[in-house]
């Protein structure tokens, strides 16, 4: 027992002295058996949420009608989840409640994937009753139990299948790939922003071509939005030279190997997607970005328009899909540009009207545009006097 676990380990005996069962589960510990690096360490237990919440000083109820206490100690926290079985599913999603039980193994049973199956102790011994720690060893995703039950119950464990397969580099097994393909329609029933999560971390896999090639060949592609004919454009996006960095990029290059140019039309494809508007405007603006560089180099606008930061990110798109970026143009103009925002600019709205003496209107936000884009292409010093000068010989200034 080392790392996170080490630091967890006094919930674990807190609980075992008081007599229940603990253990740490879930993708902390496949991923230490993968001698990968662990983050939230997960905690399995048969104590129930109230007697956990006896035991611990500070807890905070953050799922406990699904049996989920969060317990806080030292500086970090650990879910602690009483063992449950999911009895009741409806229309092919996730039960809505839940039965708390005794057992470790029926708690286990319920998971999705053999290799999120396993538990660990406090010594460190793997429980291990669905061959979870072989599959692993074998680089296999396999469903726990009837592959075809599983999906029936909640068919987002098909979506799951894939993105560990584009995460871990492994390999669907064969009746766990057949159940996906014969309940592929089954993901209509899923929320999209459930299979949204799902995708893109799928999409960020560093083993991409594998998670995609099951994701197309079971057809769970024609069950996401917009993708209903896409397996030839997604079979592109699976060939990107380097693992795709966030979510932006996930849309940005999804979007141009669909062919789409319009932002309208990116817009409403992110939209169907259920993304925030926000992520809609950073993906739709590195899509056009990028799709100008395709055709352009960048200027003294582009990277004042859309932000250094923004600017580089399309120039890593442009290595990904087999082009050549160039970080050191981003970086020298944007050295040089004479102002970074408007706020840089050596004139403002009251600067002018005092000028002027008139009132505002819409000719003075044309005025102060018409300043900020000549002193950003470095046609106009940014001074105030000049800057005035240049906006009466031009009569933006009545
Ligand atoms: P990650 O590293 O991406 O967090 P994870 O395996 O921890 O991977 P989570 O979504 O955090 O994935 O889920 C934690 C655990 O809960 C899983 O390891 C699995 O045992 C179980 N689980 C999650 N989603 C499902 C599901 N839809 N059906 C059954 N079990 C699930
Ligand atoms: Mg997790």
């Amino acid at each position: 027992i080392t790392g996170e676990f080490k630091k967890a380990l006094p919930v674990l005996k807190t609980i075992q002295s008081a007599g229940f069962e603990a253990y740490f589960v879930g993708g902390s510990v496949r991923d230490a058996v993968l001698n990968k690096a662990v983050n939230d360490v997960d905690i399995a237990t048969s104590a129930f949420p109230q007697e956990i919440k006896k035991l611990f000083k500070k807890t905070v109820d953050v799922g406990i009608e699904h049996g989920t206490v969060m317990v806080l100690m030292e500086d970090e926290s650990y879910e602690v989840t009483t063992f449950r079985t999911e009895s009741t599913y409806q229309d092919f999603r996730r039960p809505d409640s839940v039965t708390f039980v005794r057992s470790l193994k029926e708690d286990l049973k319920r998971r999705d994937l053999t290799i999120n199956a396993f538990a660990m102790d406090d010594t460190g011994e793997i429980k291990d009753f669905f061959g979870g720690e072989q599959d692993l060893n074998n680089k296999v995703i396999r469903a726990v139990g009837k592959a075809e039950e599983r999906f029936h119950e909640d068919a987002l464990r098909m979506m799951r299948a894939v993105r560990f397969a584009a995460q871990l580099g492994f390999h669907l097994e064969a009746d766990t790939f057949y159940a996906i393909v014969v309940n592929a329609h089954l993901l209509k029933n899923i929320a999209v922003e459930r299979i949204r999560i799902e995708f893109v971390k799928m999409a960020m896999g560093k083993h991409l071509m594998e998670g995609m090639t099951g994701f197309i060949e079971s057809n769970l592609y024609k069950y996401c939005p917009g993708l209903i004919h896409a397996n030839k454009e997604l079979e592109k996006v699976a060939k990107v030279k380097e693992p795709i960095e966030n979510e932006r990029h996930v849309w940005a290059l999804l979007l141009y190997y669909l062919g789409i140019q319009e932002e309208k039309e990116a817009h409403a494809f992110l939209k169907r997607w259920k993304l925030s508007n926000q992520l809609i405007k950073e993906s739709t603006d590195l899509h056009q970005l990028f799709l100008h560089r395709l055709l352009f180099e960048h200027t003294n606008e582009t990277v004042y328009q859309y932000k250094k930061e923004r600017a580089l990110e399309a120039e890593i798109l442009l290595n990904q899909v087999g082009k050549t970026g160039n970080n050191k143009s981003v970086e020298r103009i944007d050295d040089e540009l004479p102002i970074h925002s408007r706020d840089d600019l050596a004139i403002n709205g009251k600067i002018i009207l005092q000028e002027t003496e008139r009132s505002g209107g819409k000719w003075l936000g044309i005025a102060i545009s018409a300043a900020e884009k000549a002193v950003v292409k470095g046609k106009l010093a940014n001074e105030t006097s000049e800057i005035l000068i240049y906006l009466k010989e031009n009569n933006y200034m009545p």
